[in-house]
């Protein structure tokens, strides 16, 4: 895909956020393109989830502004606000389904909400999300009696009821061993190229990241400090970049602290 030649779908200007004294997001600023898999990449705490929040409508900045298909997320009417949320689809990490209501139920849960269809239709509807992330087996299942991967797929299934334009998804693939996280990223790709709907992915996966992004924004305490296509991202030189890429902090805290505890060790025993 050409960005050049794609339109913005989410404008984000100047966005920041504090919860104390940690800032989590620092005077972010970017465009998201119609159509394209932006993967927002980062460590854990670094606030990949508030930008998610505050993107879709439910975290409100301090200060800074989200435009999203041509709404002012936090200055529009509530019924702008309505219209832009029938338009857009949203995954939470723990999936969020409704334990008492079987996956039809829980994927019908929008279409009753935001549309008069029929309780047939809705069915029908529903049948056909669950069959296109391969639960069309499984409509009547509850969500306790089934596999976390088959939770995600069905909370994916629920995110696409009402064929969303974009698709908001926090770490779809956390917490699943790599042959069910690797399904779930050809899922993903599968739905943006079939239904041309545009992906923001937030995950802390590296794999994931580099296996379906279009373009990765890099996060690193509240800061985007790298963005670009896959390729690009991994020629970044800046050092916290390498060091999240090739997978160091930790490594490099816990050797850290291993001299520390050494030298500690050989200063109490020369004192000795
Ligand atoms: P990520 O999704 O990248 O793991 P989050 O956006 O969830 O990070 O959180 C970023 C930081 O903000 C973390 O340190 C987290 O503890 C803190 N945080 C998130 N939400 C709140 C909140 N509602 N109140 C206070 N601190 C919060
Ligand atoms: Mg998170």
């Amino acid at each position: 895909m050409q960005l050049a030649d794609a339109k913005p779908v989410i404008q984000a200007q100047s966005l920041m956020k504090r919860f104390g004294s940690r800032v989590v997001m620092s005077r972010l600023s970017f465009k998201i393109y119609a159509g394209e898999v932006l993967v927002i990449l980062g460590p854990s705490g670094c606030g990949k989830s508030t930008l998610l929040r505050c993107l879709i409508g439910l975290q409100p900045p301090d200060a800074g502004r989200v435009s999203m298909l041509g709404a002012d997320i936090y200055g529009a009417s509530p019924d702008v606000l309505d219209s832009v949320r029938r338009r857009i689809g949203v995954a939470f990490q723990d999936g969020a389904l409704f334990g008492s209501m079987t996956l039809a139920e829980n994927v019908e849960v929008p279409l009753s909400e935001f549309s008069d269809l029929p309780a047939s239709t809705r069915r029908i509807l529903a049948m056909i999300k669950l069959g296109m992330v391969g639960l069309g087996e499984a409509l009547d299942a509850y969500p306790a009696q089934i596999s976390g991967g088959m939770r995600k797929r069905a909370a994916f299934a629920r995110a696409m009821a009402l064929d969303p334009e974009v698709l908001f998804f926090d770490e779809p693939s956390a917490g699943l061993d790599p042959v069910t996280s690797a399904g779930l990223d050809q899922l993903l790709i599968r739905l943006n190229q079939v239904f041309q709907a545009t992906l923001v992915v937030v995950t802390h996966e590296l794999e994931s990241a580099f296996a379906i992004a279009d373009r990765i924004f890099l996060m690193d305490q509240g800061r985007i400090i790298a963005s670009g296509g896959p390729a690009t991202l991994k020629k970044s030189t800046l050092p916290a970049a390498q060091r999240f890429l090739n997978r160091q902090p930790e490594e490099q805290s816990a050797a850290r602290l291993m001299d520390v505890l050494i030298a500690k060790a050989a200063e109490g025993s020369n004192r000795r």
